[in-house]
């Protein structure tokens, strides 16, 4: 699809809608985002998250740099954490190349979103907050985040004590299929319980892990604030609704292991923006970047669901002795022939949690994140 001269509209201010508006801009097209919410980052209100930084050799600040994204917004290199097994046995994380680049997302001063928008707007994009686009309405590319709740992240932001640094545990008991984990940076945290299955329990989730990193790390929480949302992932994407582009968690786009959908949503943002701009075909682009890893983590995340407790702490004991943990967290990313012969089989496990996106059929788990 390519297009001429007239103003693009982006809906949804979300790393992908905003990583698209500022490709448009910035090859010289008039854009208009619209937001439905009153600022950026408003469904995640000071939210610590990580870029990650071992799906490809490249650095993710580098790779972001060099799709035209600024990295102008503050970050802690994550370099050293701890994880943690249901019988509480620790595990020391330590790399040398950042495992993950710690953010904040939402309105405030160094985060993601606001880095992003300062980017747009010294680019000349208009960005109208408070407008929820209709269905109906002549947006070019859709980037409005999930409808559907095939991941839940839950728990807490608060103050705290502890110095800074990142800790997961593997526990179906306190996060079934999934992981909880705290990060802290400069004074403050954020815990979730991050669960795949059994979101009806989120609250007792939610309590077993505050419980958990009070025992394991003396966790003391000042001033908690609850917070939660949902991750959306299709497979295969759908990028084509109604005419528009799709980008970003609305189309399905999300890392299947672990559900860091950051670099995703802005990786599909440019490409949706260049197939607008060089008439390159979205769907053939985006699944070429994009399907290897999905399929092979998709794979992995249903081997790690049968895994249970007794796995994770093998997958544990293996991480901690890893001399390069990217690079074997890489690997789980790479299609190889395990993936081609598991995939019908890890098809069939996720069943339902892989159909289309919202709106392209009846929505189940229709999420509130
Ligand atoms: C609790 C939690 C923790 C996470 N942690 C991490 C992490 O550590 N690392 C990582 O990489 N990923 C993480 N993720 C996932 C990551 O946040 C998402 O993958 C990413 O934000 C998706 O970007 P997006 O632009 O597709 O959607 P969003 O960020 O959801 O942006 C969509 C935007 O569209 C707006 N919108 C919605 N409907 C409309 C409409 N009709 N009209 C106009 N605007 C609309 C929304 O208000 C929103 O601002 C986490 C997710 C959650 C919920």
């Amino acid at each position: 699809m390519k297009t001429d001269g007239e103003t693009i509209h982006v809906a949804g201010a979300g790393p992908a809608g905003l990583a698209a508006a500022i490709t448009l801009a910035r090859a010289g097209r008039r854009v208009v985002v619209h937001e439905a919410r009153p600022t950026v980052g408003a469904r995640f209100r000071r939210d610590f998250q990580g870029i990650e930084n071992w799906s490809g050799r490249e650095d993710a600040l580098e790779s972001l740099r060099a799709l035209g994204i600024e990295t102008r917004f503050d970050y802690l290199p994550g370099t050293r954490g701890w994880a943690y097994d249901a019988w509480g046995v620790r595990y020391p994380i330590r790399t040398r190349r950042p495992l993950f680049y710690l953010i904040e997302r939402g309105p405030g001063p160094g985060t993601l979103d606001s880095a992003l928008l300062a980017q747009a707007r010294a680019l000349g994009i208009e960005v109208q907050f408070n407008t929820r686009m209709a269905p109906a309405a002549p947006v070019g590319i859709d980037a409005t985040g999930p409808r559907l709740a095939q991941a839940v992240a839950v728990g807490y932001h608060f103050e705290t004590e502890l110095p800074d640094g990142f800790h997961v545990i593997c526990d179906d008991g306190l996060a079934p299929k999934g992981y909880a984990y705290l990060l802290v940076w400069n004074g403050r945290g954020t815990l979730k319980t991050c669960l795949f299955e059994d979101f009806g329990r989120a609250n007792l989730y939610v309590a077993r892990t505050v419980e958990a990193f009070e025992r394991l790390v003396g966790l003391r929480m000042r001033n908690p604030r609850r917070h939660g949302g949902i991750g959306q992932f299709g497979l295969p994407p759908v990028n084509r609704a109604g005419g528009r582009l799709l980008a970003g968690e609305r189309a399905g786009f999300q890392d299947f292991l672990w559900g860091f959908g950051i670099r995703y949503a802005i990786l599909s943002g440019v490409l949706a923006a260049r197939s607008l701009l060089d008439g390159i075909d979205y769907v053939k682009e985006s699944h070429a970047a994009f399907m290897g890893p999905m399929r092979a983590a998709l794979v992995n995340r249903q081997l790690y669901a049968v895994l249970g407790n007794r796995g994770y702490r093998w997958a544990l004991r293996r991480v901690a002795s890893s001399r390069n943990l990217c690079e074997s967290l890489r690997r789980r990313y790479r299609p190889s022939a395990l993936t081609w012969l598991m995939w019908p089989w890890a098809r069939w496990r996720a069943g339902c949690g892989l159909g289309p996106a919202a709106g392209e059929s009846g929505a189940s788990r229709r999420g509130t994140g």
